[in-house]
């Protein structure tokens, strides 16, 4: 049962007058592949001391949850590569009904058919699944050490453990245009979402970003052509506008910060595994509430919060051109997708 923003005594509200619901949590900023759009091929991580523990982002996780914060997504770096994860999922999945909503997760899939059927049984329902390609060369290329067997083996065995599967592909130029519809054919035919997404300018990778932006408005026209595509009202309050595939249950999720903005619905923020919390994607701002809770407990957390929320810019400015910076300098793989 949803969870009524009426009975919550301090909803977390902006200073543009929207609710913000949704935290995203990036649980590590390591991971097992190095996709070229979103990591360069030699990077440094955080140390060990550096993190959030367990405990501490449950904590940070429940004052959400208190403050009006229905749906937490785990995310990364690559989720599963943290060993208490699944620990920290069923803390989560405990607050189901009481006041969560949803608990979700977004992950490479390298290590999901160990992991599926502990992920159902911590409540999580849905998941994320990244793959920009199902053949086997291109996919180890894209990502630079991936196997796109483990990760099919790995969306076999979420299905099986009844985890609905959305699968999140970043469309690049000279690389995955032509596996787009394809791709969506393939997800009509397995039960599974497609989100198409947009490739960002955040952080260095070792390549230009021009050479691989793919507009998503070019996307859409072509595959409006091959499939019978219905304007789906649903919204998770972010970039992303749905179409219904061939009136079937398949959703087409097209995510486009460049050339589409959304923010004005935007619902969202993001921790990372540092304990920042970051209330834009797109931009520096943040507040440590590591720092808060570790020194001033639950009430100096509560104010570092409501501080980050007040902070929460109107919008992003993302843009992509021949020889810019990065718009941030951190990585999608800090602030978590
Ligand atoms: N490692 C997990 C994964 O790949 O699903 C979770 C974290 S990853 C940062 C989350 C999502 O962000 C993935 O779908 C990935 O393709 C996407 N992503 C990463 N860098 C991006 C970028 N620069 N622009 C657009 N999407 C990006
Ligand atoms: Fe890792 Fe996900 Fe970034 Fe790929 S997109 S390098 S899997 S964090």
């Amino acid at each position: 049962m949803a969870s009524s923003p009426a009975l919550i005594a301090n909803p977390l509200k902006d200073g543009h007058g929207r609710t913000i619901s949704y935290l995203r949590v990036s649980v590590t900023d390591r991971c097992d592949l190095r996709c070229r759009y979103c990591m360069a091929e030699e990077m440094t991580f955080l140390p060990r001391s550096a993190l959030l523990a367990l405990e501490e982002i449950a904590i940070i996780a429940e004052r959400f949850i208190a403050r009006g914060v229905t749906k937490i997504r785990l995310t990364g770096g690559e989720p599963l590569v943290r060993r208490d994860v699944i620990d920290l999922a069923r803390r989560l999945g405990g607050h189901i009904g009481r006041g969560l909503d949803e608990l979700t997760l977004t992950t490479n899939g390298m290590r999901l058919a160990d992991h599926a059927a502990a992920l159902q049984d911590a409540g999580v329902r849905r998941i994320n699944v990244s793959l920009d390609s199902r053949d086997p060369e291109r996919f180890h290329y894209i990502t630079r050490h991936g196997d796109v067997t483990r990760v099919l083996d790995g969306i076999a065995a979420a299905k099986e453990a009844g985890l609905a599967v959305k699968i999140n592909m970043v469309a690049l130029k000279n690389f995955n245009a032509d596996e787009i519809a394809p791709m969506l054919a393939w997800c009509v035919d397995q039960g599974h979402d497609l989100s198409l997404i947009e490739t960002m300018p955040l952080g260095a990778i070792d390549e230009d970003r021009t050479d691989r932006f793919l507009p998503l408005t070019d996307v859409f026209s072509e595959l409006a052509e091959a499939f019978e595509l219905t304007r789906d009202s649903h919204t998770s309050g972010g970039p992303a506008r749905y179409w219904r595939v061939g009136g079937g249950d398949t959703r087409l999720g097209l995510i486009s910060p460049l050339t589409a903005n959304f923010c004005d619905g935007c619902n969202r923020v993001r921790l990372t595994t540092e304990g920042r919390l970051y209330s834009c994607l797109g931009h520096d701002d943040q507040v440590d509430l590591k720092a808060a809770l570790r020194d001033g407990g639950a009430a100096a957390l509560d104010a570092a919060i409501d501080e980050a929320i007040a902070i929460k810019p109107a919008r992003h400015d993302f843009r992509i051109a021949t020889g810019s910076a990065p718009a941030v300098a951190r990585h999608m793989s800090v602030t978590g997708g």
